[in-house]
């Protein structure tokens, strides 16, 4: 599989595997917390997805509906002719929202969702409000519209992207205030609630409810990017229902799918939509694309929002966020001069690690016999891959940040999962100083 990976797929999606020793495992099967390799090793994925993995692997609810919806025939192209399960998805993600939040529109990705809450919140404020704002270090997606206001040099590089578009510092009202008083076109504000890409960065305390403010005062529109902190990740269905608010426009993906499917979805009020569908500037905002509304997607959707009910998911992901939290913190005080920082909303959490690239001798150790490597200086890689070769423990990384370790496991994780991750780290750690 290496091999041909190697040879025919683009080395811009494979290059990280071959870089972390990824591309040495092969994968059997996968159920709930682990990965099985070929051997029979189990691997416990703290990765999930990037977050995808909500329910773990193959939850046997998921692989039930599916199988079902696959013997009653029933039809896919949900926006072609109609579909029980678009209606039913639509409904459920319209009740589970805020009141206001009462519009779905569905896809594949979150990127498609991105664009799709973008070119809504753009029509509905007219083109002399056009001018999208969005934060410094954010995430939205790789494809034009959503890199537009993705703050990386490295998925930009010297594309060409939307030109009207102004970053602002996350987490800083003054800056975001300044920035609205002085350009009247900035219409549109768009913010991971939590950012993820940027390595799992928390909105201060009291933000989210002053952008609220300064939206309403300026007649913005607030589009929250909830792809990676939504459907229950930080402990809240919505992470923005933590502050008490609620925003124009939500895009939800990933574990919208329940880790088996591909889905998306943008919830706005009605009125948003008649503004963007109203009189001169009257024409197609955003259609569905082909496959929006699968059948079998939404079905899957519908039964993910279901079992992270059923099973309590939203209150496990609080509380073994805070078991996780603490773990980090204990972890942080044994290794202050490796580790900067940890942090954490529910099981959305990170380790930043200290930069070591300046000061790398005071290494020993294991960690020190894999300097050589191309990982040199990133000890979040080192100690991340290392965590996999000797605990079979799985993290994420970030472009973004290299410091940084992601943590996104399934929500159906229990504490003696976490205390192996805070153990290993733990080990590792200890034997890479002095
Ligand atoms: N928005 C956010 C906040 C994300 O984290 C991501 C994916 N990491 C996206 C959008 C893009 O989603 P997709 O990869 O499904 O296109």
């Amino acid at each position: 599989i290496a091999e041909i990976y190697r040879q025919h797929i683009s080395p811009g999606q494979w290059t990280a595997f071959g870089l972390l020793g990824f591309d040495r495992i092969t994968i059997d099967h996968a159920e709930n917390m682990h990965y099985v390799d070929r051997s029979g090793r189990r691997i416990l994925d703290f990765f999930g997805g990037f977050g995808t993995m909500a329910l773990g692997h193959n939850h046997p609810r998921l692989l039930d509906v599916r199988r079902r919806f696959q013997e009653q025939q029933r039809h896919e192209l949900g926006l072609t002719l109609p579909s029980q399960y678009v209606a039913a998805l639509s409904r459920n993600l319209a009740t589970l929202a805020p009141e206001g939040l009462d519009r779905v529109m569905l896809y594949c990705t979150g990127s498609e969702a991105v664009e799709a809450a973008l070119k809504l919140a753009e029509r509905a404020q007219g083109p002399r409000r056009a001018k999208i704002a969005y934060a410094h270090n954010s995430f939205h997606g790789k494809t034009i519209g959503a890199l537009s206001v993705t703050d990386s040099q490295f998925y930009r590089g010297h594309f060409e992207v939307l030109p009207h578009r102004h970053a602002v510092p996350f987490g800083d009202t003054p800056a975001l205030e300044d920035q609205l008083r002085r350009d009247p076109g900035i219409g549109v504000l768009i913010l991971e609630t939590v950012q993820g890409g940027a390595g799992v960065v928390l909105p201060p305390p009291g933000y989210l409810k002053q952008v609220r403010q300064l939206c309403d005062r300026y007649g913005v529109l607030w589009i929250a990017d909830e792809v990676q902190c939504g459907v229950g990740r930080t402990g809240r269905f919505f992470a923005f229902e933590h502050a008490g608010v609620t925003p124009d426009i939500v895009t939800l993906a990933k574990a919208l799918g329940g880790g088996k499917t591909a889905i998306s979805a943008v919830l706005a009020g009605h009125e948003i939509h008649d503004r963007a569908y109203s009189g001169a500037r009257n024409a197609l905002v955003h259609g569905p694309a082909t496959f929006s509304g699968m059948g079998e997607a939404c079905c899957t959707a519908i039964e993910t929002l279901h079992i992270l009910h059923d099973e309590n998911l939203l209150t496990n992901a609080a509380e073994q966020g805070k078991h996780l939290l603490n773990g980090l913190r204990w972890l942080h005080r044994r290794h202050p001069k490796l580790i900067r920082d940890v942090r954490g909303s529910g099981l959305m959490a990170a380790i930043e690690f200290a930069d070591l690239s300046g000061c790398l001798p005071g290494l020993t150790g294991r960690m020190a016999g894999m300097l050589d490597r191309p990982l040199r200086g990133s000890v979040a890689m080192l100690a991340g891959s290392q965590l996999l070769s000797e605990f079979g423990i799985l993290v994420a990384f970030t472009d973004h940040n290299r410091n940084v370790v992601r943590l996104e496991p399934p929500l159906t994780i229990r504490p003696q999962h976490i205390n192996m991750l805070v153990e290993g780290f733990d080990d590792l750690l200890s034997q890479g100083l002095k």
